[in-house]
């Protein structure tokens, strides 16, 4: 969906970040792709800007998840996802055959979505949840 745009340095910049184009070309990626995967940024990175290591790869993720331009979904027994939506508390649903991965609004449209039903004294600000089941190819599948 995310076209290249002039603004991603500005944003690297205004994180704190240091600007380089393998940092570029991965929130390009993450932004533009859905859910990937580390191995699937390491493809879009190297498509855009030629032989990326994979340790850098993961540095960048790091660095960039940390800065908060990129999220980490790491759903139970299934390798860890990114994505470029960040701070509006969306869940995630998630097929337990196949590993394919969707979107889901906040269910109230503003964090947390759901009350605790002990916060414990906790000022809560997020709440992550994490839907499980079968996606529509996998439950065709299995069905008959
Ligand atoms: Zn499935
Ligand atoms: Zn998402």
């Amino acid at each position: 969906m995310t076209v290249s745009r002039p603004g991603i340095a500005e944003e690297l910049r205004g994180a704190g970040l240091r600007v380089t184009a393998a940092r570029v070309a991965l929130l390009e990626t993450v932004r533009g792709g859905d859910h990937l995967d580390a191995d699937a940024i390491a493809s879009g990175v190297r498509a855009r800007v030629g032989y990326v290591s994979v340790q850098a790869v993961y540095d960048a993720l790091h660095a960039l998840t940390a800065a908060g331009l990129i999220r980490r979904i790491e759903p139970a027994g299934s390798p860890a996802r990114f994505e470029g939506r960040v701070m509006d508390n969306h869940h995630h649903i998630v097929c337990r055959s196949c590993g394919v991965l969707a979107d889901v609004d906040c269910a109230t449209g503003e964090a947390p979505c759901l009350t605790a039903s002990d916060d414990h004294g906790f000022s809560i600000d997020e709440a992550e949840v994490v839907y499980w089941g079968l996606c529509p190819g996998c439950s065709t599948a299995g069905g008959s």
